[in-house]
């Protein structure tokens, strides 16, 4: 999965490097989402295109207040999304998080917001 290795990367970089990571599926099972986030309080929440469900990343919506929505530099806004969370000891006590999202158009991986757990 080229998405996970980008947000590896891009979490080395940044000093918390992720040791566990997820694709984001729906529970209609479609892996294509619109991706809404807010940069500044570090909140996120995709949209499924198929079934509209919200899914609330990692419990983050509660803090947001500005959200917008991301979209790839091809202007394609349907994603798949990967999270990738570093952990402090254990997997339940979150340190960074890291959204990234893949395009099926032009093939591009990127890391669209981050934030330090809460
Ligand atoms: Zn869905
Ligand atoms: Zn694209």
């Amino acid at each position: 999965m080229k998405l996970k290795d980008e947000i590896q990367r891009y979490s080395k970089l940044n000093g918390y490097e992720i040791s566990h990571y997820h694709d984001v599926l729906c529970r209609c099972k479609s892996e294509k989402f619109l991706l809404f986030s807010d940069d500044t309080e570090g909140s996120a929440f995709a949209k499924c295109v198929k079934c509209k469900t919200k899914l609330d990343i990692l419990d983050s919506l509660k803090y947001a207040s500005d959200l917008t929505q991301n979209v790839c530099n091809c202007g394609n806004e349907a994603l798949c999304i990967g999270i990738g969370i570093a952990t402090y000891d254990t997997p339940e006590d979150h340190r960074w998080i890291y959204v990234g999202a893949h395009c099926d158009k032009c093939k591009l991986d990127g890391v669209y917001t981050d934030w330090n757990a809460r």
